[in-house]
C-alpha cells in the first residue's frame, strides 16, 4: 500500500504535466546536478592527486558553474558503455573526447564541435614505417572498441582495402594501444592526435606514420528521445562564447600545450634517468617537496632541468649543485655546501616561493607557478620586462599563455632597449619552463600508471564533493 502510495506520488507531477517529459535544462536547475558521463584518460578525466582533473572535465565544469550546479562526472568502462549510459538516459551528456560521425549523429543529438583532431597512425621507431594505407595491408593495428577509428577503418575496408584487419582493444584509454606497439604485441595503433601527443613522453619510441584521413570534430553528445533543446542552446552558446574569447584556445595550451616543445631525444634521455637516477634522489626530493608544499613532480622537474639531477653538476658560470644556485643566491637562501642535494634542493624550494611570493597578487594558478619559474631562471626584473612588453602590446601579462611568446623579444634591440633591465635570454627561459612542465607531466603520468594497478578505491571517502558519486574502478 504504502508503495503505491509512493509510486502515485512520483507518478503526479508526470501526470499533472500530461506526462510529457521535463526540459532536461529545467531538470538540471532543479536537482543542482549536472550528470556527465565520461572516460578515463589523460586528455579528458582522470585523478591528479586525489582531485579531478582532465580537459573534459574542467571544460564539463565551467558549464556546471555557469548554471550554479554540481558537476557530477562518471568514467565508463567503454566507449559503449558510454552511449549505453545515453540510451539510458542516465546522463545528461557524454564528454569525453568523441569524434563526431555519421553513425553517432543519426542516434544522437550533439553540440558544436570544441575541438578539431586528426586521427594517426602510429608506430615504434627502428620498425617498418608505412607511408600511406595501403602499406599497412598487412600489419597488425590496434584500435579502442567503439571508436571513431574502427569505424573509419571498417569504411576503408568496404571502399577496397579488403585485407585490412584490426584488433579492437575494449578500453577507454589510448595508453593501452601505445602499450601494445611499444611491447611490440601490435605494429601500429590508430590514436587522435591529442592524446598521442600528450602520452607520447611515456613512449619515446613511438612515432607518427601518417594521418589517417582528415581532421575530426569533437563535440558532446546527449541522450536521444529527451527533451534536449534547450540544454543544447545552452551548450552551443557556452561553447562558442569559449571559442570566441580565446578561453577554449588557452585551455588546449594549458592541458596539452606542454607536449610539443621537448624533443623525442629529449624525452628518451629523461625516461632513462627517471628510471635509472631519480630513484636514488626521490625520497629526498619527496621529502623537501613536503617541507616546501610544493608538488614533487614540480620539484623533481626542476632539479631535472637544473642538473639531470646530478648534485656535483658545475657549469662554466660557477653555478653548481642539484638546483644549480649562484654564490649570491645560495647566501641570500642560507645555503652553505651547494653540493649537497638536501641543501641544494632545499635552497631551491625556498628561492621559488620566495619569487612566487613576490610576485602580483592578481597572477593566478597555474600562471604564477610559470612565471614564477620564468624569474627562477632568468631573474624577476626580466620577468617584469616582459610583462610590460606583453602589456603594450595588447596582451595580458598575468597570463603565462601571453608572456611566454614575448620572453625572446628580450634578445632583440627593438625591444630590449625599451625596457628597464635591458638584454636577456629570453628564449632560453620560455624553453626552460615549458620544459619543466612537460617534465613535471611525465612524472605525473608515471604516478597515475602505477596507481592503475591498485584494487577499486572507494573514491567518495577523499574526493570533493563535485565528484562524489563517480566510480573510479579503473583507477
Ligand atoms: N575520438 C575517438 C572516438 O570518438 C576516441 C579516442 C581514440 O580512439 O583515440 O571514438
Amino acid at each position: 500500500m504504502i508503495r503505491a502510495l509512493s509510486l502515485l506520488v512520483c507518478c503526479l507531477p508526470v501526470l499533472l504535466s500530461g506526462c510529457a517529459k521535463q526540459d532536461s535544462l529545467e531538470h538540471i536547475k532543479a536537482s543542482g546536478k549536472l550528470q556527465v558521463v565520461s572516460r578515463n584518460s589523460p586528455t579528458t578525466f582522470f585523478i591528479d592527486r586525489g582531485d579531478p582533473t582532465g580537459f573534459e572535465f574542467t571544460l564539463a565544469g565551467l558549464f556546471a558553474a555557469e548554471l550554479g550546479v554540481e558537476l557530477v562526472m562518471t568514467p565508463a568502462f567503454s566507449l559503449a558503455d558510454i552511449f549505453v549510459t545515453l540510451d539510458r538516459g542516465e546522463a545528461d551528456f557524454a564528454a569525453a573526447g568523441l569524434s563526431l560521425t555519421g553513425e553517432r549523429e543519426a542516434l544522437y543529438p550533439h553540440s558544436s564541435p570544441y575541438y578539431q583532431l586528426r586521427p594517426q597512425v602510429v608506430y615504434r621507431a627502428g620498425s617498418y614505417r608505412p607511408r600511406q594505407l595501403k602499406d599497412v595491408e598487412d600489419m597488425s593495428i590496434v584500435v579502442l572498441a567503439g571508436s571513431s577509428h574502427s569505424r573509419s577503418l571498417e569504411a576503408l575496408k568496404q571502399g577496397g582495402f579488403a585485407t585490412l584487419s584490426w584488433r579492437e582493444v575494449d578500453e577507454v584509454d589510448s595508453m593501452e594501444l601505445l602499450e601494445l606497439v611499444n611491447t611490440g604485441d601490435a605494429e601500429l595503433a590508430v590514436i587522435d592526435s591529442n592524446e598521442f601527443e600528450v602520452q607520447q613522453s611515456l613512449y619515446p619510441r613511438l612515432k607518427v606514420a601518417f594521418d589517417l584521413g582528415s581532421s575530426q570534430d569533437m563535440v558532446w553528445y546527449l541522450p536521444p528521445e529527451t527533451d534536449n533543446a534547450s540544454l543544447l542552446a545552452a551548450l552551443n552558446e557556452f561553447l562558442n562564447r569559449l571559442a570566441a574569447d580565446g578561453t577554449l584556445e588557452k585551455m588546449k595550451e594549458e592541458h596539452f600545450g606542454h607536449s610539443q616543445t621537448v624533443s623525442r631525444i629529449g624525452s628518451h634521455t629523461f625516461n632513462r634517468n627517471m628510471r635509472k637516477t631519480l630513484p636514488q634522489y626521490q625520497q629526498l626530493i619527496e621529502q623537501v617537496a613536503l617541507e616546501y608544499q610544493i608538488e614533487w613532480p614540480l620539484l623533481a622537474a626542476i632539479a631535472y632541468q637544473e642538473s639531470y639531477w646530478d648534485p656535483q653538476a658545475e657549469s662554466p658560470t660557477g653555478v653548481r649543485g642539484m638546483m644549480m644556485l649562484t654564490v649570491p643566491t645560495a647566501k641570500e637562501v642560507g645555503v652553505i655546501d651547494r653540493l649537497d642535494p638536501g641543501q641544494s634542493l632545499r635552497g631551491g624550494a625556498r628561492y621559488l616561493k620566495q619569487i612566487k611570493r613576490r610576485l602580483p597578487d592578481d597572477i593566478y594558478e597555474p600562471d604564477r607557478t610559470y612565471m614564477a619559474l620564468a624569474a627562477y631562471n632568468i631573474g624577476r626584473g626580466h620577468l617584469e620586462d616582459a610583462r610590460l612588453l606583453t602589456d603594450r602590446q595588447g596582451g595580458d601579462p598575468h597570463l603565462w599563455s601571453d608572456v611566454m611568446p614575448r620572453l625572446p623579444q628580450l634578445q632583440n634591440s627593438k625591444y630590449y632597449q625599451t625596457v628597464r633591465h635591458g638584454y636577456a635570454r629570453g628564449q632560453e627561459a620560455a624553453t626552460y619552463v615549458q620544459n619543466i612542465r612537460h617534465y613535471r607531466g611525465i612524472l605525473e603520468w608515471q604516478d597515475i600508471a602505477r596507481s592503475k594497478s591498485l584494487p577499486p578505491i572507494e573514491t567518495v571517502d577523499y574526493l570533493p564533493s563535485v565528484i562524489v558519486g563517480l566510480k573510479l574502478q579503473a583507477l
